[in-house]
């Protein structure tokens, strides 16, 4: 099964013009086509005419032509099959990109994995932390009802490829510098099925896959956080040649809350004191998200003072125990006061004197006295 030169087979020189190229197709297409010639071998002939016609006007495909022939020593397959009909999908751009990706071509009959699917998911504050269990509606590739993913139109004729026998393989002889040697690859003709669909089925066209909305159920994990993902094994698209299907992956956008801010398992929140609460000590209510819990607040309690409550964060996703709540105390200064209230500020004011005094430290007056000296 050695080829013949495509220039040979339509009578041209390798420095013909495109347009030389056209006329002696179109001329020898006449001659040999299988309506009008009624000669044995005119329709391979015309087969022949047409394929090298269709590498000889294509500049990119002539170009490689020229450069590597029927055969490309590198990649080891031989010559571009045996006609111009390739059928089933399986076209030159295949070929060609496969030697110019310079990638292994696939087999279209291997078992290859479905695509994996993304589905983003918003959840509000709360539910990130105690999760839920909720249903979420996914477009995806399903293999069709109808035909059971065969693509033919049921009951309809499927007949036994004539190229391959049925076996979705063809032997592919090819001279090589190391003598003859046999390819066995996959049969153009049936794409590898072996079988040629006759009538394609409505529902999906002959793909054997249809999209469909798809409902899933989702256990949310307790703990999830925002930018994290869960893998819902097996719910991404449908395998092909019996692969295995794909995985969902769901993505959690995590909302803000408005009283907690989140930093991993642990939660912030900011309470705000009256000078006198700071100053004098108080026991509080602070909300948490396990409700509210009372908080001690000790006598001289400085504006940025950080309280723990242990164990009131959010439990961590993995299940390796829960955070902590951090309560940062913010002292308001007054801004409405009454007459009374401002006479005994103006009084304690008297009574304190001018300086204000960290009694853990240092005078506060004093460090701005050094920083103004340079010291
Ligand atoms: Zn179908
Ligand atoms: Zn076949």
């Amino acid at each position: 099964m050695s080829k013949r030169d495509y220039y040979e087979i339509l009578g041209v020189s390798k420095s013909a013009t495109k347009d030389e190229i056209k006329k002696a197709y179109r001329k020898l297409s006449k001659k040999y086509h299988p309506d009008i010639n009624k000669e044995a071998d005119a329709a391979e002939k015309f087969k022949e005419i047409k394929e090298a016609y269709e590498v000889l006007s294509d500049d990119q495909k002539k170009a490689h032509y020229d450069q590597f022939g029927h055969t490309d020593p590198n990649q080891g397959f031989g010559g571009f099959g045996g006609g111009a009909d390739f059928g089933g999908g399986f076209g030159f751009e295949d070929i060609f990109s496969s030697i110019f990706g310079g990638g292994r071509r696939r087999d279209p009959n291997a078992p290859r994995q479905g695509a994996d699917l993304q589905y983003t998911m918003t959840l509000s504050f709360e539910d990130a932390v105690f999760g839920k269990e909720t249903t979420i509606e996914i477009p995806r590739e399903e293999t069709c009802d109808t035909c059971h993913g065969s693509g033919a139109k049921p009951g309809s004729k499927v007949d036994t490829c004539s190229h391959c026998h049925g076996t979705g393989q063809m032997s592919i002889e090819q001279n090589t510098p190391f003598g003859r040697i046999v390819n066995r690859r996959t049969c153009q003709y049936c794409n590898g099925k072996g079988k040629i669909i006759r009538e394609k089925c409505g529902t999906c066209h002959g793909t054997g896959r249809i999209n469909k909305n798809k409902k899933i159920n989702v256990k949310i994990p307790a703990g999830v956080d925002d930018g994290q993902q869960l893998r819902v094994a097996g719910q991404g698209e449908p395998g092909f040649n019996g692969g295995p299907p794909g995985d969902l992956y769901v993505v959690f956008h995590v909302r803000s809350h408005e009283f907690f801010e989140r930093d991993g398992d642990d939660v912030y929140c900011e309470m705000p004191l009256t000078f006198a609460q700071a100053a004098l000590g108080d026991e509080i209510e602070v909300p948490t998200l396990h409700g509210k819990v009372k908080l001690k607040i000790p006598a001289g309690t400085q504006t940025g003072t950080k309280f723990r409550l242990k164990g009131k964060g959010i439990p961590n996703v993995r299940g390796y125990g829960q955070g902590d709540q951090h309560v940062i105390i913010r002292v308001i200064t007054p801004t409405k006061l009454s007459e009374k209230q401002k006479q005994l500020l103006r009084e304690f004011a008297d009574l304190s004197g001018q300086e204000v005094v960290d009694e853990q430290h240092d005078s506060f007056f004093a460090k701005v006295k050094r920083a103004f000296k340079g010291e």
